[in-house]
């Protein structure tokens, strides 16, 4: 009887212990850095490895520009040690009214260094979408590795050869993405939401938005795409998941054209801009 409460005794003990080390391992060795978008999680898990755990602020399918905080999103911030930031509304909002309440969060401008774009002819707003473009990403990828040399030191053999090898994988996109759009005869592509402004400069594209300002186009702006898209023979609009769907069937119904879905927030980062680079090299041609 004594032998078996002992035995008994022995394993309750180990199970604690375990679970106390897993506990441990989760929740001290591994800090949590947040970003606001998936793919600003795939570049910072690049670099990173598996050195952090990378909360994504933004949940799936939902307008970058619009999102507004919610208390379960402020106790993940609670639990980061950085917040990498991209040039969106919500955050300046985060920044403004509620950092204080977070003295141990720091947060990290992923686009130090890069020069902004006016946003939709709007002089008062730049434009965010930096993260599309794999060149203005190796800038990003820098300021990364900054922030987390100097939060996780101890890592930095390991950041720094991520980084090269992360820099090299983007010289290699770019190289691919351009071959993909070297022989279009196009420029112009039409796009709901207008967030391929640095990716088009950088191919030497012309992105037209069927979004108006944040807002679906009102009939005149849609009278005049119509046109435009017939003129030009463009049989492909492309469409991202998350906004009103409403113009761009009508452009579609009435141009005889087709529907592509794209994602400019893909986690799976690298596979979208080539999957895009391909759709629109079909459609350019
Ligand atoms: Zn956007």
């Amino acid at each position: 009887m004594v032998k078996k409460i002992f035995f008994l005794f022995a394993i309750l003990l180990s199970f604690l212990n375990l679970t106390w080390a897993k506990d441990i391992k989760n929740h001290k060795d591994i800090p949590t850095v947040s970003v606001s978008i998936p793919p600003q999680a795939f570049f910072v898990e690049k670099i990173a490895g598996d050195t952090v755990k990378i909360n994504i602020i933004l949940p799936p399918n939902t307008n970058e520009h619009h999102f507004e905080f919610k208390p379960s999103v402020m106790k993940k911030l609670e639990q980061s040690e950085i917040y990498f930031t991209i040039g969106l509304e919500f955050e300046k909002i985060f920044i403004d009214k509620f950092h204080h309440n977070f003295p141990n969060l720091e947060i990290v401008n992923m686009q130090k260094n890069i020069k902004l774009l006016d946003f939709q002819d709007s002089h008062h707003q730049k434009d965010p979408h930096t993260w599309l473009d794999p060149v203005l990403v190796q800038t990003m990828a820098l300021n990364i590795y900054d922030a987390l040399i100097q939060k996780y030191p101890e890592n930095k053999n390991l950041y720094k050869e991520n980084l090269n090898k992360f820099l090299a994988e983007l010289d290699n996109l770019n190289l691919q993405i351009s071959s993909k759009l070297e022989n279009i005869k196009q420029k112009e592509f039409i796009v709901y939401h207008p967030s391929w402004a640095y990716f088009a400069k950088r191919y030497h594209l012309i992105q037209i938005p069927v979004e108006n300002l944040g807002k679906e186009p009102k009939i005149k702006e849609l009278k005049q795409l119509i046109t435009f898209i017939k003129d030009k023979h463009i049989k492909t609009i492309f469409v991202q998941n998350g906004f009103p769907e409403n113009a761009a069937k009508t452009l579609a119904h009435q141009c005889d054209a087709q529907i592509y879905i794209i994602n400019h927030l893909s986690k799976d980062w690298e596979k979208e801009l080539l999957k895009v680079s391909d759709a629109l090299s079909k459609a350019l041609k």
